[in-house]
């Protein structure tokens, strides 16, 4: 426990770190898995051919492939809030709050909020020509790449209130920002998920069941697979940087923990020898040719010098009284405490 308050700082530095390192390791697990499935999964067109693909792979499914095609809707599309020109099969509409706000550490900085966020789609399908595959659940794609149609930001006038109120609760108003983004009717995507063949013949791509994500973006497969592998080499410094703090705290704990043996281990030889020159001095200083009532039971040698309490036998000498901490050797009492005896 002494130990522990001596290396807390060190304890405190390493526990933290483990949780950042074991979050590195888990994501970086994670982007080597997706880059392993992006780097196999197989390139098709969507064209007559397509089927013959497909009905290679046991039940008509491909886990993960990569197909590109133009998007278009299935029923009547989304038409944009702020311009009405405009046609979609996702959008989303988000509404953030723009503030200053006090941190803790005294200065005031930009923080955006999101405090309203809506997301609609119809259902759609990427064509070619007159070859279509059905994109099912877009909005669980974990990249879906969208045109922003409207971002606005209608800034707020404080007056002097506002200010007062601002200054004590640490938080200013700056404005409102409105952003609508929509994934437009006729854009030319690639989709990268797993690709099944119903019964009916009817094709579709979607999020695949082995943890893999569904991506739905304009990149094409190789820059897709750069941001990875950029994204993968930011990881592994991450996980180089935690480590070696993990290994120097680790390092700093041990060195704390030897030198402190080594410390422990020199006061105990001093002690020991302190001890050893208290025996002599009262070996001299001990009086010659005693008795055998006045001798110490123990060793029957020295004089009796120490007193046992509560019991009161005067039995021991000082050297033997040091190894005998428990009970009285004549009358088998607790020994509560020990006083020198002067005999005279
Ligand atoms: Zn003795
Ligand atoms: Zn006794």
């Amino acid at each position: 426990m002494e130990f522990f308050s001596e290396v807390i700082g060190e304890t405190v530095i390493l526990g933290i770190d483990s949780l950042i390192l074991g979050f590195c390791i888990k994501q970086l697990s994670k982007c080597k898995q997706i880059l392993n499935g992006l780097q196999t999964a197989p390139v098709l067109d969507i064209d007559a051919t397509l089927k013959n693909e497909i009905n290679k792979f046991p039940n008509n499914t491909i886990p993960y492939v990569v197909i590109r095609g133009l998007v278009k809707p299935l029923g009547t599309p989304i038409t944009s809030n702020y311009n009405n020109s405009v046609t979609g099969v996702v959008q989303r509409l988000t509404i953030k709050e723009h503030v200053i706000a006090r941190t803790s550490a005294g200065f005031w900085s930009d923080q955006t909020r999101t405090i309203h966020e809506v997301c609609n789609s119809t259902p759609f399908v990427l064509s070619n020509g007159k070859y279509s595959i059905e994109v099912v659940d877009a909005l669980a794609a974990e990249l879906l790449d969208m045109d922003v149609i409207s971002d606005k930001f209608e800034p707020m006038s404080p007056g002097v209130i506002d200010h007062v109120w601002g200054f004590f609760s640490g938080v200013r108003q700056r404005g409102l920002q409105t952003m609508e983004e929509m994934l437009r009717d006729g854009s030319y995507i690639t989709a990268i998920g797993e690709l099944s063949r119903s019964k009916s013949g009817q094709m579709k791509i979607q999020p695949p069941k082995d943890g893999l994500p569904l991506y739905l973006t304009t990149a094409t497969k190789s820059s897709l697979l750069k941001r990875l592998e950029s994204s993968r080499d930011f990881l592994r410094i991450l996980l180089v940087v935690f480590g070696t703090v993990a290994a120097a705290a680790s390092c700093r704990i041990v060195y704390k923990y030897i030198k402190r043996r080594k410390r422990r281990a020199l006061e105990d030889g001093v002690k020991k020898q302190l001890a050893a020159g208290r025996k002599e001095r009262r070996a001299q200083a001990r009086e010659k040719n005693l008795t055998d009532v006045q001798l110490c039971v123990v060793c029957a040698e020295n004089p009796k010098e120490i007193i046992l309490l509560p019991c009161g036998h005067v039995c021991l000498c000082e050297d033997c009284s040091d190894n005998i901490n428990d009970n009285c050797p004549i009358c088998r009492e607790r020994i509560l405490s020990k006083a020198p005896a002067f005999i005279t």
